[in-house]
């Protein structure tokens, strides 16, 4: 039985594509069956896999009920990791959506029995709490927040845990919170020092004990439209994905 991981934080630039992409690269090369949906018109996860922002059908055609999910999925340039792609087109999703019967349980019913195909997968969201993250969040079973290190990281967590409570209670009883991951964390600052001490001692037992640097070479990849365990294995960012990857999978 595969599990659903939705990467969910409404602030935008925080990292979550490229944990979506990186946490999914890293359990598709360690042999898990993995599926990564893209679910942001910006695209960014495609197109960091080297899949048009233009592919047809999308997860567009997916959500509106025209193509089933296993008919959009396209394989990428790792074994064993395939794509939902996104297109600019679904940012009008924002506003159809909501018109749609049934419109917060499309992508859990689109993913019907496909999730039992792959072990893991991952949802990557817009930047937003919309009709697109409360279809991921409706579908997963999981969720993985991540969380800048840098001083207003606390700010808005709050209300996101409340958000994933009402959608607990309201719609999807499955919930749980995975864990949340620092991001872009600058070892070298005394600010990121503190934001960690203070996210972790907030919300003890809830924060992943891989962080995740900032390293050069993660922000470079998707410009190579490849994951950072492909652009430079050894780099810390690398690492560093592959013990996130690791502590994820054993937290089930
Ligand atoms: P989000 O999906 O939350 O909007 P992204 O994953 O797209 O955030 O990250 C925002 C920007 O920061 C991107 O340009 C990305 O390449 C860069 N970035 C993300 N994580 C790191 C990191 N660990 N080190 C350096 N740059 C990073
Ligand atoms: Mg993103």
């Amino acid at each position: 039985m595969g599990t659903v991981y939705a990467i969910a934080n409404q602030k935008g630039g925080v990292g979550k594509t490229t944990t979506a992409v990186n946490v999914a690269a890293c359990v598709a090369d360690a042999g898990y069956a993995t599926l990564l949906v893209d679910l942001d018109p910006q695209c960014n996860a495609t197109v960091g896999l080297q899949v048009a922002k233009d592919q047809e059908p999308n997860v567009y055609d997916v959500l509106s009920g025209d193509v089933p999910l296993t008919e959009a999925a396209v394989e990428t340039l790792v074994p064993g990791l395939s794509l939902v792609p996104s297109s600019p087109d679904l940012a009008g999703a924002n506003v159809e959506l909501p018109r749609m019967p049934g419109s917060e349980t499309r992508l859990r019913d689109a993913l019907g029995d496909v999730r039992d195909r792959y072990l893991f997968t991952i949802l990557d969201c817009p930047p937003s709490l919309g009709p697109l993250t409360v279809n991921a969040l409706v579908a997963a079973d999981r969720v993985i927040v991540p969380v800048q290190t840098e001083y207003f990281a606390l700010e808005g967590l709050a209300g996101l845990l409340d958000t994933l409570s009402l959608i607990q209670r309201e719609l999807n009883p499955r919930l749980t919170v995975a864990g949340m991951v620092l991001t872009m964390h600058d070892g070298r600052t005394r600010l990121a020092q503190d934001v960690e001490r203070e996210v972790r001692e907030h919300f003890p037992d809830l924060v992943f004990d891989s962080v995740i640097p900032r390293n050069v070479r993660v922000g470079e990849a998707p410009s190579y439209g490849v994951p950072v365990i492909r652009h430079d294995p050894r780099c810390s960012g690398s690492v560093a994905y592959l013990k996130l990857a690791k502590e994820v999978a054993a937290r089930g």
